[in-house]
């Protein structure tokens, strides 16, 4: 060994932060995905045409210029009847979560979830000196509103609330969203609305009205653009100005700030993609209802199931019939459930014809385990 390397062994190197050491790693299974994707409630078909257009017309040149994103902005802002200043358009709402959590939590405060949900609030908020306080849905996985409202300290600084949540689907009324709101005033209230188009009700109009309210919108959901990473914060102009100071200007790149104006406009596409799923979502609860699979209401672009203790033979069983779904059985309240995408009927059939043969499988398998 020579005497650089030798030192550099026994060098002491740098640490990160306490709280980034103690981080949980998150990697989510992205390989190999290229069958029918039931697994992260992507659009299962493609963007809009007029945006794939828009990206056939990017011209080399203007790859060499840093993306301007306030004139992007100010369009998605009529887009949602709101002012430019009020919103901001993030690198995805993964970064729109990141950039809220490291805007406003500090040591001391506490971020308040019902769980289960979206898994990135826990991580991201695991970065900082927040503290996070989980409120466990019942076997219901609805909405834990009564025991949400009893868990608001003087300490909550964010409560972070999809709407509709994942991986349950299920949703808090408009009713309730806004009385949390008035309950927590020190707090800034997070309506995460990921999968708001196969919902279809929102509190984005109470943006600027009611004070500590921020609402998340994506465009990898519907929209079908999870690969451009695109999402946004609007929320009032107070709360937006200091997380505009911690958002990067350049996070959102020039392909996605080009792609938002027409998938804005072609609203026809977003409502037949939207259509398609809500149709084929009642045809799958159907069929699971048929073979007496437990299933829980669902207003988003997805559908959890309950397999029990071959969650996990399910999944690879699944997989290997080319569809992939996704077990949450790590999920607080999720042992033994899986999450299954709702794409196009098309696909859901195929779907079902997959889940027919792997339950007999997993039928036969447990015939012959038995004593
Ligand atoms: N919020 C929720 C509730 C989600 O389920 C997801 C994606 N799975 C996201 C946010 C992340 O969205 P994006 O792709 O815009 O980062």
């Amino acid at each position: 060994m020579t005497e650089l390397a030798d030192k550099s062994a026994t060098a002491i190197i740098p640490s990160p932060r306490r709280h980034v050491q103690a981080m949980k790693e998150y990697h989510p299974p992205l390989g190999n995905r290229d069958v029918l994707r039931l697994d992260f409630n992507e659009n299962t078909v493609a963007c809009s045409p007029k945006v794939r257009e828009v990206l056939g017309r990017i011209s080399a040149g203007s790859l060499t210029r840093y993306p301007e994103r306030a004139p992007v902005e100010a369009i998605v802002a009529a887009h949602l009847s709101l002012a430019p200043e009020q919103v901001a358009l993030t690198n995805g709402v993964d970064e729109a979560i990141h950039v809220l959590f490291e805007t406003f939590l500090e040591e001391g405060d506490e971020l308040l979830l019902p769980v289960p949900t979206y898994t990135m609030y826990e991580v991201y908020a695991s970065a900082t000196d927040a503290r996070v306080v989980t409120v466990l849905a019942g076997d219901d996985l609805r909405f834990p509103f009564k025991r949400l409202l009893a868990a608001i300290s003087p300490r909550t600084k964010i409560i972070a609330i999809a709407n509709p949540n994942s991986p349950s689907g299920s949703a808090a009324t408009r009713s309730q969203l806004l009385e949390i709101a008035v309950r927590a005033p020190h707090a800034v209230l997070l309506v995460d609305e990921a999968y708001f188009h196969f919902h279809g009700e929102t509190v984005i109009d109470q943006v600027g009205v009611i004070p500590n309210l921020i609402v998340a919108r994506t465009f990898s959901k519907a929209y079908g653009l999870a690969g451009l990473r695109l999402g946004l914060l609007a929320g009032p102009v107070e709360l937006m100005r200091w997380i505009r100071r911690v958002l990067s200007p350049y996070s959102v790149n020039s392909l996605a700030l080009a792609c938002l104006p027409p998938a804005l406009e072609d609203t026809a596409y977003l409502d037949w993609y939207v259509g398609e799923v809500l149709e084929a979502r009642a045809e799958f609860e159907a069929a699971l209802d048929e073979v007496c699979v437990r299933r829980w209401p669902s207003r988003a672009n997805f559908v959890l199931v309950e397999i029990g203790a071959q969650h996990k033979e399910f999944t690879r069983l699944m997989s290997g019939a080319g569809v992939l779904v996704r077990d949450r059985s790590t999920d607080p309240g999720c042992h033994g459930r899986v999450r299954i995408t709702i794409g196009t009927r098309e696909q859901m059939r195929q779907a079902v014809a997959a889940l027919n043969e792997t339950l007999s499988v997993l039928k036969m398998q447990a015939h012959q385990h038995a004593p």
